[in-house]
């Protein structure tokens, strides 16, 4: 298996090889192999400075057999057409292994918003609307946010639609503030139902809770709320790393301190409170990667386990809040060293859960609160665990390929039963 593989195919073959194992029809994999739209656009800027700059966006549509589209929009200079693609990939399959009626998009900006002022980030969330504004609706595809974007970027783009549409529309993004039609429990939800699937599986590998030592590799949105989700729930929090540094305490440590020290950091600052926060060591990924504790979670970006590093991982249980975050290299090495996974398409699915529940809240216009979300995303994603934990026992195969074989399972039903198979 080549470790050069890109994202999108990875994706690709991580799909093949469920539909192998299930023996699908050829057409199957024919049709998920790519997204069935893409949608590549160039946005002008006006600059502060009165220049003006060109940014490139794209939107993929993987496919929409089991409901509209529906995925996050990330601001990163590292985002690329292979990386949208590989993304709305893994959307499609997160929806259907939780039993969302979505299909999988995702999109992005190539631009690094630490390099924008207030105003030049609006004009880019408000120019890539307009760009792709045919392209999404509350009834066509629903963008929300994922790395470098936030619920006031969505509040832009929520605006900018309305005023291309000439009324509120409120449905077509999630992750919104809450002034708005945003959820209680959205900017938890991808964390919290993370947690939970956490929770079930050192209940299945008989791992006693409140002695269990987490790593955590990213402290943004995903990372930082794992870390004081599952400090609440009483396991120790061991070590994190950001981009800038990272640190460790055997003993465990308050994340609420780092959380806090975080945000008096200048956002255009190359240091962070995880690289300065006291420790008894500081430490790199690659180190926290290594390190000896049960529950390791990669909450940064793709491609960061991979063949070179997988043999050192000692963790029980690797918990993938990110996308896309292990090389089939590495998930081979993993499985053959014994290695509990949550794959990404289940472990960081109670993001876009909640991101449903926003949407359905919002068509309703009737909201509820934070215990209601709380307690349906529990439902969700406990019935999701133990659907994939069941596939995986029953067949005999590792936790990623039964959730890839629930996801075609529900995907060639549709299409056949759409006609789009024979
Ligand atoms: P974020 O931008 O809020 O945070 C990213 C974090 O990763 C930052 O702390 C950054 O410093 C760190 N990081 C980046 N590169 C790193 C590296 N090489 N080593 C160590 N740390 C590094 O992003 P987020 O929203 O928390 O998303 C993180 C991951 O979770 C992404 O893969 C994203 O797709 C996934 N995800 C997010 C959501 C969501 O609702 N935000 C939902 C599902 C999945």
């Amino acid at each position: 298996m080549s470790e050069n593989l890109n994202v999108f195919q990875i994706a690709q073959q991580q799909i093949k090889d469920a539909c192998d194992k299930l023996n699908c029809k050829p057409e199957v994999y024919d049709i998920l192999k790519q997204p069935l739209r893409f949608v590549e656009v160039t946005v002008p800027i006006k600059m502060d400075d009165g220049t003006t700059k060109i940014v490139t966006g794209y939107r993929s549509q993987h496919n929409d057999a089991l409901g509209y589209y529906k995925g996050g929009l990330r601001f990163h200079p590292m985002v690329t057409a292979d990386e949208a693609k590989a993304l709305s990939m893994w959307m499609t399959f997160k929806s259907a292994v939780v039993g969302l009626p979505y299909g999988g998009a995702k999109g992005g900006v190539a631009v690094d918003p630490k390099e924008l002022s207030k105003r030049e980030l609006e004009q880019v969330s408000r120019g890539f609307v307009q760009a792709i504004a045919s392209h999404i609706g509350p009834e066509k595809d629903i963008p929300a946010p994922d790395v470098n974007t936030n619920p006031q970027i969505m509040g832009w783009m929520m605006d900018e639609y309305s005023k291309i549409q000439g009324a509120n529309n409120f449905g077509v993004v999630t992750g919104k503030p809450l002034s708005i039609g945003g959820s209680q429990g959205r900017l938890t939800a991808t964390a919290l139902g993370c947690c939970i699937v956490i929770r079930e599986a050192i209940e299945k590998l008989g791992i006693d809770f409140k002695q269990a030592r987490i790593a955590i590799q990213g402290f943004g949105n995903a990372g930082s709320n794992l870390s004081t989700i599952l400090h609440d729930m009483g396991a120790k929090i061991v070590a994190v790393t950001d981009l800038h540094g990272g640190l460790y305490n055997p003993d465990g440590f308050n994340p609420y301190e780092v959380v806090k020290a975080n945000e008096t950091v200048q956002p255009k600052s190359e240091d962070s409170a995880v690289a300065k926060s006291p420790a008894t060591k500081h430490i790199t990924t690659e180190e926290l990667f290594a390190l000896d504790c049960d529950v390791l979670i990669p909450a940064a970006l793709e491609n960061q386990i991979t063949g070179q590093n997988a043999g050192d991982v000692k963790a029980k249980i690797l918990a993938e809040a990110a996308n896309g975050p292990t090389t089939p290299e590495a998930d081979k090495i993993l499985n053959e060293k014994g290695v509990f996974i949550l794959p990404d398409i289940l472990a960081s699915a109670g993001g876009v859960t909640v991101s449903y529940f926003e949407w359905v809240q919002n068509l309703q216009n009737y909201y509820w609160t934070a215990e209601e979300v709380n307690e349906r995303l529990e439902q969700k994603m406990v019935a999701a665990f133990d659907n994939v934990y069941q596939v995986s026992q029953n067949s005999s195969v590792d936790m990623r390929s039964a959730a890839y074989m629930i996801g075609i399972k529900q995907l060639a039903e549709a299409m056949e039963a759409r006609g789009w198979l024979d």
